[in-house]
């Protein structure tokens, strides 16, 4: 199938990984003008850490991530007023890396080996659901017809059938009106159908 993902994040690059790896035709979008870089640290274990394990991206994830040993807070003169250690309270172990978000996304793109095409600085503007596949227009005024889109557009009160509310999935194969629909990215929706 050729797939559209909106957004190159986490999640993302993660999907067309495993999409990719089972046979299909994956294409990125992603509204930044570039991969985002710096951010906040994020704490990476648990299911996560399997997937990465899976994918074989732990060694790089812990050659660019931290392992802290030891969190404390302090007085004004430095000394320790109470502390925490991630090892007491991770069932994980060493299952465990804080890296920045940027990172851990870069990383997991670079394990796509460049497999997927990545549209940077552009977004869906319009998806039109043609029966078995979906009319994708870009903010760019790229038009595209892909089996399937996933992502997290919303669309607007003008939306029939063929868009869901917070779309996680908008299949081709959905039996729904082709009226067309404009997504935005605003937080609401009005139509709730799968
Ligand atoms: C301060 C902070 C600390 C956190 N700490 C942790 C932690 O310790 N451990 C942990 O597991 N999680 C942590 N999280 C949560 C973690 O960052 C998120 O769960 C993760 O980033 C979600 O990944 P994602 O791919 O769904 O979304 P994101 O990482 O937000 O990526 C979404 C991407 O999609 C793009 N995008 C969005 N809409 C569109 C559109 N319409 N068109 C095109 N592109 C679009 C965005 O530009 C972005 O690049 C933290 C979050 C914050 C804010």
């Amino acid at each position: 199938m050729r797939i559209l993902i909106v957004g190159a994040g986490i999640a993302g690059p993660t999907l067309a990984y495993w999409l990719h790896s089972a046979g299909h035709e994956i294409t990125l979008v992603e509204r930044a003008p570039k991969l985002r870089e710096g951010g906040y640290l994020v704490d990476f274990w648990g299911a996560g850490f399997d997937v990465a394990e899976k994918m074989g991206i732990v060694p790089e994830l812990r050659r660019r991530g931290y392992v802290f040993t030891e969190a404390r807070v302090v007085d004004r003169a430095g000394r320790r007023v109470a502390s925490l250690r991630p090892a007491e309270i991770m069932r994980s172990g060493e299952r465990y890396v804080s890296i920045t978000r940027s990172d851990l996304a870069s990383v997991i793109y670079g394990a796509l080996g460049g497999a997927a095409e990545l549209v940077l600085g552009d977004t869906v503007a319009s998806l039109d659901d043609l029966g078995d596949r979906v009319r994708v227009g870009l903010e760019s005024g790229r038009v595209e017809e892909f089996d399937l889109v996933v992502g997290r557009t919303v669309c607007t009160p003008g939306c029939a059938g063929s868009c869901s509310g917070r779309m996680p999935s908008t299949r081709s194969t959905s039996a729904s009106s082709s009226r067309r629909s404009r997504p935005t990215d605003t937080g609401h929706a009005t139509n709730s159908s799968p």
